[in-house]
């Protein structure tokens, strides 16, 4: 059994104001998430911070260890804590990105984005890469057979097995969650950011990407610092408003299935803006 505390605070006021939900839960031997949180955001640049505090305990196995040991001799070794597991999920532009930064530096977690992956494929020309270009390019989702097998080899990769992972924008349909529950990967948190339409739209179509840095600018919200910056950043294809309102449409249709595989370690802001991490 584990446990794994979120908790988002506000950097000004400097203490949780309110708690959305306290009681850790537990079921089925699961790991559980135990959430602190929050007062409602004023203002959609609010610095807030999020904290994940974890602290896995023994497996129940373990914990029964003691009673063996009586019977046949002294335990001798202690199993190493196992890795964390975190899933993101959002709609576009919601701040999974900043969000995921500021997990995989913190908790030094493999992030490992579909999205990302699918782009890598379009960089190197493969087959699959083009065929997932089309889907993307109209907001849609890249059929399963492409996307599964992506994201499960790279989970399976040693550096993700050892230091635990961060999973963002995958699982997006039942199928996709199904795949993994069939090999028995589970998250321990499954965080959902909620926003609003109106300002995922503004942040999508103002968002930039500096191609050298991998900085993420927005022209209104987060202007590039000097001239030279401004003039080599670049749009992401489907960052387009009329592209966005199909991802969003194709999010709001996906989502609910994906997180009935999930209820026992959901945890969702509740703003209904965008929220940013310190
Ligand atoms: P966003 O979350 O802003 O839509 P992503 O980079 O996560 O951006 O995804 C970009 C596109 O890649 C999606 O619109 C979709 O076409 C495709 N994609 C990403 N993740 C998945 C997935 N798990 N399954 C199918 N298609 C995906």
């Amino acid at each position: 059994m584990a446990s794994l505390g979120i908790s988002i605070s506000s950097v000004a006021a400097g203490r949780p104001m309110r708690s959305l939900a306290s009681s850790p839960s537990c079921s089925n031997n699961k790991p559980f998430a135990s959430l602190n949180a929050t007062r409602s955001l004023e203002s959609s640049r609010a610095p807030f911070r999020l904290e994940i505090s974890y602290d896995r305990r023994f497996s129940d196995e373990l914990r029964r260890q003691p009673l063996a040991a009586a019977r046949s001799g002294p335990v001798v070794a202690a199993a190493e804590p196992e890795p964390m597991k975190i899933m993101i999920s959002g709609p576009p532009a919601s701040g999974k990105g900043t969000q995921c930064e500021l997990i995989k530096k913190k908790y030094g977690l493999v992030h490992i984005a579909a999205g990302d992956l699918l782009r890598a494929e379009i960089g190197a020309g493969t087959e699959n890469g083009k065929r997932a270009k089309e889907y993307m390019e109209k907001g849609m989702l890249v059929p399963s057979e492409i996307v599964v097998m992506m994201v499960k080899e790279r989970l399976l990769q040693p550096d993700a097995q050892e230091k635990g992972w961060l999973l963002d924008g995958y699982p997006r349909s039942l199928s996709q969650a199904t795949a993994l529950e069939d090999l028995r990967i589970q998250p321990d948190l499954f965080i959902l950011l909620d926003v609003s339409e109106e300002i995922l739209i503004e942040r999508v179509v103002g968002r930039r990407l500096d191609p050298v840095t991998g900085k993420i600018y927005h022209l209104k919200y987060s202007p590039p610092e000097n001239e030279e910056i401004a003039a080599r950043l670049t749009q992401r294809f489907d960052d387009t408003e009329e592209k966005v309102k199909l991802r969003l449409k194709t999010h709001h249709q996906n989502v609910e299935d994906v997180l009935s595989t999930y209820k026992d370690v959901i945890f969702k802001n509740r703003q209904k803006r965008s929220i940013v991490v310190l």
